[in-house]
């Protein structure tokens, strides 16, 4: 399937999670083979070369990094939200449009001196993607690109993530 097919699978919810947040779904492109093997094959070009490995965050970022893993011969970094570890490497708190969240990376999951690569469904604010990148840093690591499918580009994530390189499938 073309890639533009499949990123138009992609939905639109209104008022989710939250009145006047349009809200964009991407269960149908998981959910149709073509589509999810067109998004994947382009997500395994953006993340770029002279990557060592991808960190991901819960849960959409797993199943597309995991594929995409796969598909480069690279491993995965499973960055998770608190709590469910058995061994953290680090932590950090970052700011939600209301609130804070937090995530932790597991010992062991990604070595000092590699290169890594972010992967993730929606680049937002790019909180989520700042924080991963602080903790694949805190762990001596070096972050060498984000690769999203979908980047909502009004609400400025590329600002927040400084020079990082941000690849996205699709911009809205
Ligand atoms: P950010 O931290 O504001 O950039 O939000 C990105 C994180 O929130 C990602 O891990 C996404 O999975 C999730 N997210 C934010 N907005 C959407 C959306 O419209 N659809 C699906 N996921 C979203």
């Amino acid at each position: 399937m073309r890639l533009d097919d499949a990123l138009d699978l992609i939905a639109e919810i209104p008022d989710f999670p939250e009145p006047g947040i349009l809200f964009r779904d991407l269960t149908p492109v998981f959910g149709d083979a073509a589509a999810f093997a067109s998004v994947i094959d382009a997500l395994g070009e953006a993340v770029g070369d002279g990557v060592d490995r991808l960190a991901a965050v819960e849960a959409r970022g797993f199943v597309l990094a995991a594929a995409v893993g796969y598909a480069r011969g690279l491993g995965v970094a499973l960055v998770r939200k608190p709590g469910k570890l058995p061994a953290v490497a680090g932590r950090v708190d970052y700011a939600l449009e209301y609130g804070t969240a937090t995530l932790e990376l597991p010992v062991g999951s990604v070595e000092p001196g590699q290169r890594v690569a972010i992967v993730d469904d929606v680049l937002a604010t790019g909180g989520t993607v700042a924080a991963t990148a602080k903790l694949v840093e805190s762990a001596g690591a070096a972050v060498s690109g984000v690769a999203v499918v979908l980047e909502l580009a009004a609400l400025g994530a590329r600002s927040r993530l400084g020079g990082m390189p941000v690849e996205a499938l699709r911009t809205l």
